[in-house]
């Protein structure tokens, strides 16, 4: 069950800070916030760093709307591993009489579900998603596999908290590496050293770790435990509010689980295709940056606006 968590008195703080400022805009439901202009400004600016680090490798760009065919979500086993999670969108399918009834229901603001029906799709949970199938569809990988760019779209994850950094909904950068397994590990470990010194050069005390996906129940217990024994998930972490730091980037390595779910292959023969992804918390890296420079952004040290173009 997603229940609504908490957040502890700094972090409780740290919202309200957030609110007060203007950098953040209440809606009403933890975890969704309009943004003001100067959190959008520090979103920008650093989603341009990771362009400009990515840049030397040369990756294609491609991008996605915020919802996914479910049918992505089934394939690829999401439901199994965060039911917990997934966001899906159900609309009206009924007749007048119907619709009159759910306005009632919906004015009285009682429960209107039983007017909808689910559609053929859901809140896309993680921005590399609709890479795989996309990438797929080509046909077989020429050697060296390719790098794409999935750029920072908004993605849905069903935790309400009163955590500012724990949001619903929120932009994931993601650059996604599909290649031979070498090619991909190689990728990988370039990027983890890449995005460390990214975010310290922005002034944030980064630091790395192995870490574990939020698998749901008994079984997911399990996975997490295999996922971490296999160093398979890293993540990179910095102080925001609350006791302990906070993922703001993480590297996932697939090995061969999407390559075989949608038959990605390489065109030497004998080669396995594998697939890693890096993304970036875009709103928590912002809440970072906030938090360790403060709200003013006039007053934040001048080579971290330099760094970041803020003028
Ligand atoms: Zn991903």
């Amino acid at each position: 069950m997603a229940e609504f968590r908490p957040g502890d008195a700094e972090q409780t703080a740290f919202l309200e800070q957030l609110l007060d400022a203007r950098l953040l805009i209440d809606s009403g439901v933890p975890g969704v916030y309009g943004r003001g202009e100067d959190f959008e400004r520090v979103r920008w600016a650093f989603d341009g760093k990771v362009s400009e680090a990515a840049a030397v490798d040369e990756p294609e760009r491609l991008a996605f709307p915020p919802v996914l065919p479910k049918r992505r979500i089934e394939e690829i086993g999401y439901l199994k591993s965060f039911p917990h999670l997934a966001g899906t969108i159900f609309c009206f399918e009924g007749d007048e009489e119907q619709a009159t009834e759910q306005e009632g229901k919906a004015e009285r603001h009682e429960d209107w579900s039983e007017y909808q029906s689910q559609t053929e799709l859901c809140l896309t949970p993680a921005a590399c998603y609709p890479v795989y199938p996309a990438i797929a569809a080509r046909g077989k990988l020429a050697a060296g596999g390719v790098m794409v760019d999935a750029g920072g779209s908004y993605v849905f994850r069903h935790e309400p908290s009163g955590d500012p950094a724990r949001l619903q909904i929120f932009h994931q950068r993601e650059i996604v590496r599909i290649g031979e397994p070498d090619t991909v590990a190689e990728w990988r470990d370039a990027w983890r050293d890449r995005s460390v010194e990214l975010l310290r050069s922005v002034g944030l005390d980064a630091n790395f770790d192995v870490a574990n996906d939020p698998f749901f129940g008994r079984t997911g217990r399990l996975l997490a435990r295999s996922q971490r024994a296999q160093a398979l998930k890293f993540e990179i972490l910095v102080q925001i509010a609350g006791p302990e730091p906070t993922a703001v980037a993480s590297f996932n390595y697939h090995q061969d689980h999407f390559t075989s779910v949608y038959g990605i292959e390489m065109d030497a023969e004998e080669t396995t295709a594998h697939t890693a992804c890096l993304g970036f918390g875009l709103e928590r890296i912002t809440l970072a940056l906030l938090h360790e420079h403060g709200l003013e952004l006039d007053a934040w040290p001048a080579p971290v606006r330099t760094e970041l173009g803020l003028g």
